[in-house]
């Protein structure tokens, strides 16, 4: 394993601009759907807020994200990356990027795919970091599972 260094992923233009410029931030009245997340390990916090249309597909999303770049860049890349798509699909797209961290080394096709998503992928390099880009997806998933009921 290539041990990177964690200056190039604070560095990266995509997880920069995401840190900087969070997007979806506002906090979400009215939501459908609302979750919170903490990693105690290096003090990350996620909550996120969803709005369904009619036709069950994400239709607004609130995220505000508070503890380290990669925690906070993944919490925006997500808010822009699940608009528009249905529960099931939200799920399929955790599962992608689950796959894309934890999973063997991801093929190109995988992080073009993914968009601004595969530039977390560099992550990989730090394993002890992996749990602060998977927090906001966890959050996630139990802010689906719960809005099923
Ligand atoms: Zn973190």
């Amino acid at each position: 394993m290539a041990l990177g260094n964690l200056d190039e992923i604070y560095r990266d233009d995509v997880i920069l601009d995401h840190r900087r410029n969070p997007r979806n931030a506002a906090r979400l009245k009215d939501a459908d759907i609302a979750a919170d997340g903490v990693n105690p390990f290096c003090g990350d916090e996620i909550h996120l807020q969803m709005r369904l249309d009619d036709g069950g597909r994400v239709a607004e999303v609130g995220f505000q994200g508070e503890g380290c770049s990669i925690n906070q860049a993944t919490g925006s890349m997500l808010s822009e990356a699940i608009k528009g798509l249905t529960l099931p699909q939200v799920e399929a797209l955790s599962a992608k990027f689950h796959e894309m961290m934890q999973g063997p080394e991801p093929p190109d096709e995988m992080l073009t795919a993914l968009g601004d998503l595969g530039s977390l992928s560099k992550v990989r390099d730090f394993p002890v970091r992996i749990k602060c880009a998977l927090l906001a997806w966890s959050t996630l998933e139990d802010g689906v599972a719960a809005g099923r009921g």
